[in-house]
């Protein structure tokens, strides 16, 4: 069944009004309900439980989504996310249609002590949405998203995607800044900052958020405004999934209208240093309105490109003079700049960047494209791999940068810019471990350029020290709310904090 989403008038009319279809189908099965027997599944500490037949099958019935069991038709789907390398098989899924269902879960998890982890677009690439042998809650049919113009507000919940937010806001030419893919979801990317072409100007997506509502580890449902649990409010702008598990959002929109100016150059790769330089110049001058990024493809034969774009985010005349040294810079291969919709905008690279590719990257935080660093860049993309290698730059700073650090739980507030290096190929390779410790060995060079990390892009293998290091000064609060609403650690598949004390 094809997903709907909700765009109401007002937020009183959706929430009496928005119900998906699929959750009013979306009771277990029959055959599912049947074939429920016990359930062996993992513990938090990697030990193994029993949850009874009897248990399960009061679990199925009394959702308003349903229960999936390896042996259940959609039982891939809820598990597999967009890294095809991710391949981890729950004992049990709860798809969540409700706010009753989140709970339920929760209690069951806490209950028997259950691996758990939370499924809202299922983009991290490292897998942080699935886990072997636990309980994954699986949020994709919490679909509704219902916009208030007058208030410039949009709820939104856990399953839906951020092509579905773009759509409805849209409709009354407003945004709130997100990421740049239409298939990420919104719950992973909120929680853990959120950034995209409209946040120079407007901030993280975290930034923008007036509420959420979320089922603590306890099992309890709380409201987390400027005014109403601070603390969790604090926490959820960028502390990720560790405080429970998000069941809406409110968004603070902005009037942006519909049509932006967008364009870029493409260089072949021999001007890849060049291009880098210039860029180094430029970025700093920036105003907050342009965002623009710098993408090097070096494919195996040696070959490749640069690909500059810039998206100016205000009155298209001025960005046509604001855009001028990008358009002029360099002997480029092609060239384009126009005006474009914003919705179409933002699924420009969607198919580039399909489900199902095996997918390996390492991203940091750089301050400065500085030469050392741009020497890195250029020894990486003159070192084929047996697939094509992706260095990204993505700018950063404005009005991300002014907000103060200590405000919320996002750390990384003095980064220029996000540097992700990576690689994709269609389905496994034998040598694909060899590819990713040959992306490893490059990232030491990258490195030491680098200032933290955007916890949405982990690679998977940090640890905890790193985590830590990341958050900063802001590490110590983390730890303090995580022993108030967490003290066992339920939620520990995301930037993990450990609660207060063995922080
Ligand atoms: C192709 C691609 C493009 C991207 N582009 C951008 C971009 O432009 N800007 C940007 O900022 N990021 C971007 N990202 C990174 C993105 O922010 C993360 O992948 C993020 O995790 C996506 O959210 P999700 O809901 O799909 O995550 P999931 O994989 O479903 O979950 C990720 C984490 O969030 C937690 N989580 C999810 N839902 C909930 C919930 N309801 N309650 C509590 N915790 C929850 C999970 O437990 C997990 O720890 C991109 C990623 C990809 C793969």
């Amino acid at each position: 069944m094809k997903r709907r989403f909700f765009v109401e008038s007002t937020i009183a009319a959706a929430a009496a009004a928005s119900l998906p279809l699929e959750r009013l189908f979306a009771a277990t099965t029959a055959e599912t309900l049947k074939a429920i027997g016990d359930v062996d599944a993992v513990t938090l500490s990697g030990g193994s439980t029993v949850i009874r037949r009897a248990v399960l099958r009061e679990l199925a019935r009394s959702l308003d989504g349903q229960l999936l069991l390896p042996t259940s038709a959609g039982y891939d789907k809820a598990r597999l996310g967009w890294n095809g390398m991710v391949d981890r098989r729950p004992a049990l899924i709860v798809q969540c249609a409700s706010v009753a269902d989140v709970t339920a879960a929760v209690n069951l998890a806490r209950e028997y002590q259950l691996l758990t982890a939370i499924k809202g677009g299922g983009h991290s690439a490292s897998g942080l949405f699935v886990c072997e042998r636990g309980l994954q809650l699986d949020m994709s049919l919490m679909q509704a998203v219902s916009v208030d113009p007058k208030a410039r507000s949009a709820r939104v919940e856990p399953g839906v995607l951020l092509g579905g937010v773009d759509v409805a806001t849209q409709a009354y030419g407003l945004a709130v800044p997100a990421g740049v893919v239409s298939h990420t979801g919104a719950a992973g990317l909120t929680l853990g900052g959120g950034f995209g072409k409209l946040s120079r100007k407007y901030g993280l997506t975290s930034d923008n958020v007036r509420y959420f509502d979320l089922v603590t580890a306890s099992g309890e449902l709380k409201r987390a405004t400027v005014s109403e649990n601070p603390d969790l409010y604090w926490g959820l702008r960028g502390g990720g999934g560790n405080f429970g598990v998000v069941t809406a959002f409110e968004y603070q929109l902005h009037p942006v209208g519909t049509d932006f100016l967008v364009g870029g150059n493409m260089y072949p790769l021999t001007a890849a240093r060049d291009v880098h330089n210039f860029y180094a110049d430029f970025l700093p001058t920036a105003p907050d309105e342009l965002s623009c990024s710098v993408t090097s493809l070096c494919l195996p034969n040696g070959k490749g490109f640069v690909s500059a774009s810039y998206f100016y985010g205000g009155d298209p005349a001025q960005g046509e003079k604001v855009v001028q040294p990008l358009k002029n810079f360099g002997k480029p291969m092609s060239s384009h700049g126009e005006l474009q919709k914003y919705v179409d905008l933002q699924k420009a690279t969607d198919r580039q960047v399909a489900h199902g590719q095996q997918f390996y990257q390492k991203a940091g935080f750089i301050n400065a494209l500085t030469p050392g660093l741009i020497d890195a860049i250029v020894g990486i993309l003159g070192d084929p791999k047996p697939v094509p290698t992706n260095v990204g730059l993505t700018q950063l700073g404005g009005a991300i940068g002014r907000i103060d650090t200590a405000s919320s739980a996002y750390a990384n507030r003095g980064a220029a810019a996000q540097i992700v290096l990576g690689g994709s190929w269609p389905k496994p390779l034998p040598n694909g471990r060899e590819i990713i410790d040959a992306y490893r060995s490059d990232w030491k060079t990258i490195a030491p350029f680098t200032d933290g990390f955007y916890v949405n892009n982990m690679a998977g293998d940090e640890v905890n020290k790193e985590v830590r290091d990341n958050f900063g000064a802001n590490y110590a609060q983390l730890a303090e709310l995580k022993k108030k609403y967490d003290p066992g650690n339920l939620f520990r598949l995301n930037p993990n904090v450990l609660p207060g004390a063995e922080a």
